[in-house]
């Protein structure tokens, strides 16, 4: 088999590999990539300080092109592109094609705003004296990513840091290296010079561990686990580094009781258990009035005996296989841990066995949960979701914000004063009113408060705030 080799300075290197497993048939090797060493990682961070210097001078209209570039192939290769994004996650085929199609729209709006950047220019308090405000590109950045979305959130870190002129070293993560080898490939393809954009694929602990120990990178852009980020945090401090990191949710949907109940319902089952709840924006508190309380939970439980769980590629599958053994392991755990806090299991909590060997398990509903229990408090990062029963929209309110992340908050109402309060009141970076949790806008910015980012945005034109430095200069008239 052909190994997916790493790119550093411009060459495919790397002999040690490991297998890319599909989770919907752990039969199927989907290939075999490139497992770098400490050493790699110090070439790679070399090869992109090296090459910084003219990339970062580089003219608008190459950086433009390239993106650009990128920004076709992927969408003219969406089909396939999302087929391996199937095959190595296990999200569907369709919930696939459209991150794929989102990758390759995040590439195009970079390749706009590379033909956009601006400064300002403004009086001095003193006179004649000018100043100048402009941004430049921060040196080189540390990209580490997560499994979940792996071609949207490597999209949406690289096409800002090269747009705004900046030199990558990139580890995606291990489950999922498939796409991150593909983007790569089309990049290197369109035309960056060697050194740009260097792709180290392996361990956190090693690869992603040599990146934060480095005092050549200017700034690190990390989604993932709470623990990880800390240690991106922690490390950075030293190296006065910047950060940007986004690392999960426990997001409140509410339902209140004149919610359209379909809306709800549809709202509800897509944040929790699409993509296998496996989203940072995925909804696992479902936070209901009393009044709707009865018919919300019964709606639901029908709307889960319609969705089939299978194999990712398959037409008619609706959720996918969970990611691997380890995540499967711990949505288990915590269904176990649910049953002994005393919330009643309403529906699932059962692994299924389909045509091929996977990580299927069933969508999973528990009601009568508290907040102060720990399937309420703690990502579990799987098709689990627990019902809270409340008062009123005051008690839902308190309840959604009462958390310690704050990525994405959602409600469905139909009274435009709730929607309004909420919008003003729930303590999140993201609110979504009448739809998902889940599902945003690559154009706009997105990102947490409280435990679930640290820094400034990603995405749209606020990307710019993390990928560039200010620089204010006088000049003598
Ligand atoms: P998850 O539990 O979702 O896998 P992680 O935080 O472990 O979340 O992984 C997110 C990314 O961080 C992956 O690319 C992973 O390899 C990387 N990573 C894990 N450990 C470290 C580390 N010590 N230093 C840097 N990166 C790491």
């Amino acid at each position: 088999m052909t190994i997916y080799q790493n790119l550093i300075a411009g060459e495919w290197t790397g002999a040690e590999a490991v297998e890319n497993i599909n989770p919907s048939d752990t039969k199927e090797v989907v290939g075999l990539y490139a497992s770098g060493s400490a050493a790699d990682t110090r070439n790679a961070i070399a090869a992109a300080k090296a090459a910084f210097p003219a990339w970062s001078r580089s003219g608008i209209w190459e950086r433009h092109v390239i993106l650009k570039k990128a920004g076709d192939e992927i969408m003219a290769r969406k089909d396939e592109l999302g087929a391996l994004l199937a095959r190595e996650e296990g999200k569907t085929l369709p919930e696939a094609i459209g991150e794929t199609i989102r990758a390759s729209q995040i590439f195009e709006f970079f390749a706009g705003e590379a033909l956009r950047l601006a400064g300002e220019v403004v009086p001095s308090v003193r006179p004649n004296i000018g100043v100048e405000i402009t941004r430049e590109p921060l040196g080189v950045i540390g990209i580490i990513t997560p499994w979940n979305f792996p071609i949207a959130i490597p999209a949406w870190k690289i096409a800002p840091a090269l747009c705004y002129g900046n030199t990558i070293v990139f580890k995606p993560a291990e489950l999922v290296p498939g796409c991150s080898w593909a983007i790569v490939d089309i990049l290197n393809r369109a035309g960056l010079p060697k050194g740009v954009l260097n792709l180290v694929m392996g361990k956190g602990s090693i690869v992603g561990q040599t990146m934060l120990d480095s005092p050549d990178l200017a700034g690190i852009t990390f989604t993932g686990s709470v623990g990880t980020g800390k240690r991106v945090a922690v490390s950075s401090i030293e190296h006065n580094r910047k950060i940007q990191l986004e690392m999960g949710g426990k997001n409140p949907m509410v339902v209140l009781d004149d919610a359209d109940l379909s809306v709800a319902v549809e709202a509800a089952a897509n944040s929790a258990f699409f993509s296998t709840g496996q989203r940072c924006t995925a909804s696992s508190r479902l936070i209901v009035t009393e009044g709707i309380h009865d018919r919300f939970v019964a709606a639901m439980t029908e709307k889960l005996k319609t969705l089939n769980v299978d194999h990712a590629l398959k037409t008619g599958t609706h959720i996918g296989p969970v990611v691997d053994e380890r995540q499967l392991k711990t949505d288990t755990d915590y269904i176990e841990i649910g049953k002994k806090e005393g919330a009643k299991l309403a529906f699932g909590g059962e692994l299924i066995s389909r045509d091929t060997p996977g990580f299927y398990l069933q969508p999973t509903l528990f009601t009568e949960a508290t907040n102060q229990m720990r399937i309420s408090r703690e990502e579990i990062f799987g098709p689990v979701a627990s019902v809270i029963r409340v008062k009123d929209y005051e008690e839902a309110l308190a309840v959604a914000n009462d958390t310690p992340f704050g990525l994405s908050s959602g409600i469905a109402t139909t009274s435009l004063k709730h929607a309004t309060h909420f919008k003003r009141n729930a303590e999140a970076g993201m609110v979504m009113v009448n739809l998902p949790t889940a599902g945003v806008d690559f154009h706009v910015p997105f990102g947490g408060r409280k435990g679930s980012s640290y820094g400034s945005r990603e995405q749209g034109k606020y990307a710019a705030e993390f990928f560039t430095t200010v620089k204010t200069a006088y000049t003598l008239a």
